[in-house]
């Protein structure tokens, strides 16, 4: 069986990756479409095949729990909206996968997982890196101390935003700036990589003055994590910087490993070095690639059909909005911040 997606939001993600991504999913498929706009979803529509009367806006939207075609839905929206959309899918009696960052506040990611929970739905956050085979080798080499324990990471996601009006460097759309739209990937890696919690946060953050994009919100922040077994992990976002989106991770026994690029849909590249005397081997353990959106819708279907919770449930995403809150905290009060202890999520491989 091929579960049946709404697709809710036709903006330049769904179209440019989410769409075309169904054609490589195994056993998910479209059956609808939701959008503000009756002519774009007709367009998409015939692109894709999805039948016209199974399109849907935002203000008809509750009637998806008529349509027994729709199993779940994929919420792509402006980061604001998520939660009502997510809330009103639950309560339509469909599953819900929701892009990152998951919302704009840890209370409203709560009252996500609650409505969910109630309604007996499963809820994923598309957190898509988390399903790439590199970035998976990765986590793998960090957790079973292939080149030594790791002690550093540094992590990189920077891009030079352009628009100033565009939804993203509103806050009241975003949330924030460059840290849950682009730093959310530092703090996500950091953490699946090593399969541990961070008990502190430091970070500061910086806006160019005048630039009439950083208004709102913050342009760049520069962060650290601190783990319990003694791994700093020092971040850089930024919306100032050309496109840059790499990691490393570096090991007490003479070696290193990372991906450069890190977090874009394709290209990935996995470096590593191992010195071995006096002798630096340097090393690209590249592993097949494939579609990281594909591989993810199809994990929440998986989920679906046999009733397993998602590798990164909703509870994966308040991890982050908790975090991501810690982060704003010390940069505003110029101090470290400590977190509440957090668990170890159950849902980390
Ligand atoms: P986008 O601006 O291209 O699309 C947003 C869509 O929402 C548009 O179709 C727009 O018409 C619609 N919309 C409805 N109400 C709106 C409003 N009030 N203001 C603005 N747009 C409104 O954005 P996008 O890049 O497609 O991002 C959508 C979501 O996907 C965001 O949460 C973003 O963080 C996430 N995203 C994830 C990835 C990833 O790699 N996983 C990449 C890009 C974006």
């Amino acid at each position: 069986k091929r579960v049946g997606y709404a697709v809710v939001g036709l903006g330049e993600l769904t179209l440019g990756q989410i769409m075309p991504a169904f054609g490589n999913c195994k056993n998910s498929k479209v059956v609808a479409l939701v959008s503000g706009s009756a002519d774009k979803a007709k367009k998409v529509a015939m692109q894709y095949g999805v039948e016209q009367k199974k399109l849907y806006n935002y203000q008809n939207f509750d009637e998806i729990k008529n349509n027994p075609e729709i199993d779940a839905v994929y919420i792509v929206l402006p980061n604001a909206m998520h939660e009502e959309f997510v809330i009103r899918a639950a309560k339509a009696g469909k599953h819900v996968l929701c892009e990152k960052p998951m919302t704009v506040s840890s209370k409203s990611a709560e009252r996500m997982i609650d409505a969910c929970k109630k309604a007996g739905k499963k809820l994923m956050i598309a957190y898509r890196i988390q399903y790439e085979p590199n970035n998976r080798q990765m986590m793998q080499f960090a957790r079973s101390h292939k080149f030594g324990k790791v002690k550093v990471i540094t992590s990189v996601n920077v891009q030079n935003i352009g628009d100033p009006k565009q939804w993203r460097l509103h806050k009241a759309l975003s949330g924030g700036g460059s840290l849950p739209d682009i730093g959310l990937y530092d703090i996500n890696t950091n953490r699946f990589l090593l399969g541990e919690e961070p008990y502190m946060v430091n970070a500061t953050t910086y806006s160019t003055p005048n630039d009439p994009r950083f208004k709102e919100v913050e342009e760049a922040v520069m962060f650290q994590m601190f783990f319990p077994s003694g791994v700093i992990a020092n971040n850089t976002c930024s919306y100032g910087a050309h496109n840059s989106k790499h990691y490393r991770c570096y090991a007490d026994n003479g070696g290193w490993f990372g991906m450069d690029p890190a977090f874009d849909y394709k290209g990935l590249m996995p470096e590593a070095s191992q010195v071995m005397g006096k002798v630096q081997n340097k090393m690209q353990p590249k592993l097949q690639e494939e579609n990281q959106f594909a591989l993810e819708i199809d994990h929440f279907s998986e989920c679906v059909i046999e009733n397993k919770v998602p590798y990164t449930p909703g509870e994966e995403g308040l991890q982050d909005q908790k975090i991501m809150e810690a982060i704003y905290e010390s940069a505003r009060t110029g101090k470290p911040v400590n977190l509440e202890r957090m668990d170890k999520l159950d849902t980390f491989r």
